[in-house]
């Protein structure tokens, strides 16, 4: 979602939100929907390089399906590999320690 998309969508509640309205007390609460619906909008267009890339891998940049990868912040095949990298540097570390005192086996 970048903020091109995020004005569109919220112009799209905007206009939801007033078919709502029909001069009843009710309005009110319609009207200040609109009016923070306004104020989000105004400032998406103040700042044009928001982006929203909270729902992908942070290893590839692939869009996450799930919410479990969403909350991970990796996908299930980079999560693997990430995974198996600590895995792979901690294996290095540990040999290096043990070269430096000499105990290599
Ligand atoms: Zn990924």
């Amino acid at each position: 979602m970048n903020n091109v998309k995020a004005i569109a969508q919220l112009e799209d509640l905007k206009r939801d939100r007033l078919s709502f309205i029909h001069n009843d007390e009710l309005d009110s609460v319609f009207l200040d929907d609109i009016k923070a619906i306004n104020l989000a909008i105004n400032a998406l267009k103040k700042c044009p390089d928001i982006r929203d890339d909270s729902f992908k891998c942070r290893m590839c940049g692939k869009e996450l399906k799930t919410w479990k990868s969403i909350q991970k912040g990796f996908g299930p095949v980079c999560e693997q590999k990430f995974l198996n990298d600590v895995y792979t540097n901690q294996q290095i570390s540990v040999e290096a320690i043990l070269q430096k005192k000499g105990e290599v086996i």
